[in-house]
This record gives structure tokens, sequence and C-alpha cells, in this order.
């Protein structure tokens, strides 16, 4: 087989699939470099005990905090990658998210483009990744210049009657926009079943992955080729150190060096960060691309947790995952300073809610009957990027996440809103307040990581320039969740793919 490739791409999850799906189009000839193998569509593919306790699809890697104390990070190594378990809600980032915007904690710097730069490639991502939604009901999304593809999925009744509620209220409830495969042309034959979704793999394939969304059309294009079990160990450079060379690869206990005129990195925030420093040369004495000092550094992980309101109504949904609540993106008066996204969320496993209610009033109750009668909401807040929240690597390799969280008052307001809101709307129909159960994720939970590599303007203060190639490597481009300079509060991943496809135009142009 020939090593020789216009486009290596390593990693096939948000941005490499995207990647490769824009760039077969164009007839490229492009090599995936996956560490993972395929999910099998298997019976405990939705089996709560098999994801959620013996963790059978996240890696069995541990990272180590910064007091060196070992964890287990919520990080998926197959094709797909993290989507393969996502919970597909595909929201564009809030236009103002681009300019500096100051939040409870301090400021959130302006990303290096507009916008408006990137409107179309979110177009073009909501149709790749079939999103079913509505527009002009999230009060913040920003401009667009087409409908969404999909119409948005009906609220099941109780939904239905929350969004309801929360009208009355005064609020904006939307339907959240999802990457879903509901019987259309790509996917006529697909039998529609939503049910276990964030967090477990999709035996239907009607949730809208990268693998099965962008890889495999790819695949069947026949420029692309993907190699699984292959991990990149380190990036090969010129003595001068302004080319990669090739990629040194190991597949099972065979490495060997693939080539491609152009690299590109999409291994996911941690592990590109990762992949930069073992690549250390004499070029690069302290990492690939690390003259600032900068890879690694201003890692984001949102302030994510869940919060069970558990009333006194039944709630049978069985997909509830259909809405979402921005009111409270830009504040709450009197206050304009930031808080965050609300969204529903697939119902959370037995297990983690007998840990939540832990030292709780609930704590005596069968986990069945509180998700009998919960409304389960995801919440989302801004982190900063701090440059000494970072991701480093030991002699041997391994990864080490140093993270204090910032700026967590914005979360905690929302946690609040969340609460008043929720009781408020039970207080409509004459019922009594909801007991709450609550969560918010900690480090392992690098499901939304980004800005390790970040884009700017300025080769002082950013790893990558505006079209995210490497300041100081010529043929290397990053396009997982790396470049992100702020994270927004809204779920990463649609801006990952639409980076993806705006970074494979300029890939293509200068492929020619
Ligand atoms: C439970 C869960 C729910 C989520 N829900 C949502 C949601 O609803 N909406 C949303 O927008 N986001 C969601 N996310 C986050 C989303 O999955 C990530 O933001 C997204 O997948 C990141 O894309 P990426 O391209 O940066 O990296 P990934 O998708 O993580 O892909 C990285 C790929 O690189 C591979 N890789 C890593 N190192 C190497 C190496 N050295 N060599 C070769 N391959 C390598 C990995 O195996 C993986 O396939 C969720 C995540 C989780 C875990």
């Amino acid at each position: 087989m020939s090593n020789e490739y216009d486009v290596v791409i390593i990693g096939s999850g948000a941005g490499g699939s995207t990647m490769a799906h824009a760039l077969a189009a164009r007839g490229r000839r492009v090599l995936v470099v996956e560490r993972g193998d395929f999910i099998p569509r298997e019976f405990e593919n939705w089996s709560d005990e098999a994801v959620v306790v013996r963790r059978r699809y996240a890696t069995s890697e541990r990272w180590l905090d910064a007091a060196g104390a070992e964890f287990a990070p919520s990080v998926h190594y197959c094709v797909g990658g993290n989507t393969k378990v996502y919970g597909a809600a595909l929201l564009r980032l809030r236009q103002d998210d681009f300019g500096e915007v100051r939040h409870h904690g301090g400021v959130s710097p302006a990303w290096p483009i507009a916008y408006e730069q990137l409107e179309r490639h979110y177009t073009a991502a909501e149709r790749l990744f079939s999103v079913h939604g509505q527009r002009g009901l999230d009060p913040h999304d920003p401009p667009a210049s087409a409908a969404y593809p999909f119409p948005a999925l009906a609220h099941e009744p109780r939904i239905a009657a929350l969004a309801d509620d929360l009208s009355r209220l005064g609020l904006r409830p939307f339907p959240i926009p999802l990457g879903v495969r509901l019987g259309e042309a790509s996917h006529p034959t697909a039998p529609i079943h939503l049910s276990r979704f964030d967090g477990y793999p999709d035996p239907t394939e009607t949730k809208a992955d990268a693998h099965v969304a962008a890889l495999a059309p790819a695949l069947a294009r026949g420029s692309v080729t993907l190699r699984t079990r292959s991990r990149a160990l380190r990036l090969l450079t010129t003595a001068s150190g302004r080319e990669i060379t090739g990629v040194l690869v190991r597949r099972d206990d065979e490495t060997e060096i693939v080539h491609g005129a152009i690299v590109v990195v999409a291994c996911g925030a941690v592990n590109s960060a990762a992949l930069f420093l073992r690549s250390a040369n004499d070029a690069h004495p302290r990492g690939l691309a690390n003259r600032t000092g900068l890879v690694g550094r201003h890692l984001m992980l949102h302030h994510n947790g869940m919060l069970l309101a558990v009333g006194s109504i039944q709630n049978p949904s069985t997909f509830q995952k259909t809405i979402a609540l921005t009111d409270f993106y830009r504040g709450r008066e009197p206050s304009a300073l930031p808080l965050g996204t609300i969204q529903a969320m697939g119902k959370p496993d037995p297990w983690t809610v007998e840990f939540m209610a832990k030292g709780t009033r609930l704590e005596e109750r069968a986990p069945a009957e509180l998700l009998g009668r919960s409304i389960d909401l995801f919440l989302t807040t801004e982190d900063l990027p701090d440059p000494r929240n970072h991701v480093t690597v030991d002699t041997d390799g391994r990864i080490t996440v140093t993270y204090v969280p910032n700026n967590l008052e914005a979360y905690e307001r929302l946690r609040a809103e969340t609460e008043a809101m929720l009781v408020r709307a039970e207080a409509l129909h004459g019922r009594a307040a909801p007991e709450f159960l609550h969560l918010r994720l900690g480090i392992q939970a690098v499901s939304h990581q980004c800005g390790t590599l970040r884009f700017g303007a300025d080769p002082a203060t950013s790893v990558l320039d505006p079209e995210c190639r490497a300041w100081d490597v010529d043929n290397l481009y990053v396009v997982d969740g790396s470049f992100f300079p702020s994270s927004g509060a809204v779920n990463p991943s649609l801006t990952i793919m639409a980076n993806a496809l705006r970074v494979a135009e300029v890939i293509g142009a200068r492929l020619g």
C-alpha cells in the first residue's frame, strides 16, 4: 500500500471526519489515521450497565490531574471519535461569542474571524449532519442564510406541556437543533427509534455522528483510506522544522511512517496538544510549534451539569431531548453578565441518579421511581481560557491535565435560575415545588474539551493562524476543538464541523 497522500488526517471525530468528507468531495487522496476501531453495533450499545458501569466504549487510559492522581477521562477512541456517544445537539455559537465578552469571572477573548466568515460553513455542516430544528425561536440564534435542512422534532406530551408552561412564564423555549437521520433520502431504511442517546453509541445509526454522516460517505467515494487501530506517535519534520515530512504511526506492534503533502491534526483538544508536545525535536525543542510555550495551554471544558427536577407528575417520555432555553445566555436582569444554556438531556441511567440522590431527601427512593417523575436538564456555562489550565506529557508520554475551574459564579446563577423557573412552572398548576438533584461534572468529563492550540491573528499569542495552520510549520493544520480561543456556552461540535469545512476550502485551494 502506498504511503503517499495529498492529506493525512489524524483522528476521525467531529473535525477529522468532516475534513475527510470535504476533501473527498474534491477528489483528494486522503489517509485517515485513527487510533480506535469501529464500535460494533451490538446489544450493549444501549445497556446502561455496559456503557456506564463497565465503560465498555470509553478508553481504559488513565490521565493524571495536577496533584498526580489518576482519573478516567470520558474519552472514546473509535471511528467517529466522541461523536459516537455525543448527544448531537448541534447549535451555532452566538454572533457576539466571536467578540470579546465580559463575564462574572473575567473576559473571554475575541476570535480572529467574525461569525459572518463561518456562517455558510455552519449552514453546510447543518446539512451534512442532518440537523432538525426551527429558526426564529432561539432568542440568541445568530442570523442564518438558510432554514434548517429538516423540521424540528416534535416534543412528547410532558415536554410539550413544559414548553407551554415556560412560555407562559415569558421564557422562550425552542427545539434543540439535533443531528438525526430520520428517514431522509440518505438513510431511507433506518428504524426511527430514538431512546438511549447522549453517552451511548447508536446501533440504529439514526444519530448523525461523524462516522455515519461524514466518514462513511467519504470512504464510499474511493479516494479516502482509513487505517484503524493506528495511533500517531509523533510528527516528523525537516531539519529546519518548517515542514512535516511524515507521521510515525503504530498499529498493533508495528510502526511505520506515512506521508502527506499536508497533515491535519484532529485528535481532540487534549490529545492533539499531547501529540504536538510528544513531537519535540531539535528544531522544536519544547514541542512542535511551541516557540511561545502556548501548546496545551488555555484548556477549556465548559462547566456542565445535570439538574433533575423530581416533580409530582409522571414524565413518561421516551425521547425527551427536544427542548432548550437560552434566555439567560446574556445574563438575567439586572446583570448582563452571561450565564449559559439549558437543554433537556437523554434520560440519565439509574446508577448516576442513585449517586446524585446520596445525602439528599430522596436517597431512599428507587432511582426508577425518581426517573419516572423527573425532568432532566443539562446546564452549560462558559469557562474562561486561563494559561494555567493546561495539558502536559511526561517522558513516557503520559498525559497530565491541570485544570482549576473559573467563572463558576455564572454556573451557580444559571442553576439557581433554572430551579426557580421550574418551581414557577409547577406553581402555574398549583403543584408543589419539585425536588432537585444536581451534579456538576468534574475534570473526568472532558467531553467539551477545547482551546489547547488556539488560533489567532498574532503569532506571539496563538499557536495557529486564522486559517488554523500552525504558525511555525507550513503544512500542518488543526481542525478539532483545539483551535477555540474561547468556548461560548453552547455545545462545541457544530462549530468544530463548520470550521473543518472552512479549513478544507483553504487546503483544497492550496493543493490546486
Ligand atoms: C457523552 C457526550 C455527549 C456529548 N454531547 C454533545 C452534544 O450534544 N453536542 C455537541 O456539540 N457536543 C457534544 N459532545 C462533545 C463532542 O463529542 C466533542 O466536542 C467532539 O466530538 C470533539 O470533536 P474533535 O474533532 O475535537 O475530537 P473527537 O471527536 O474526540 O475525535 C478525536 C479522534 O482522534 C482520535 N485520536 C486521538 N489521538 C489519536 C492519535 N494519537 N492517533 C490517531 N487518532 C487519535 C480519537 O480516537 C478520536 O477518534 C459530547 C461528548 C460526550 C462524551
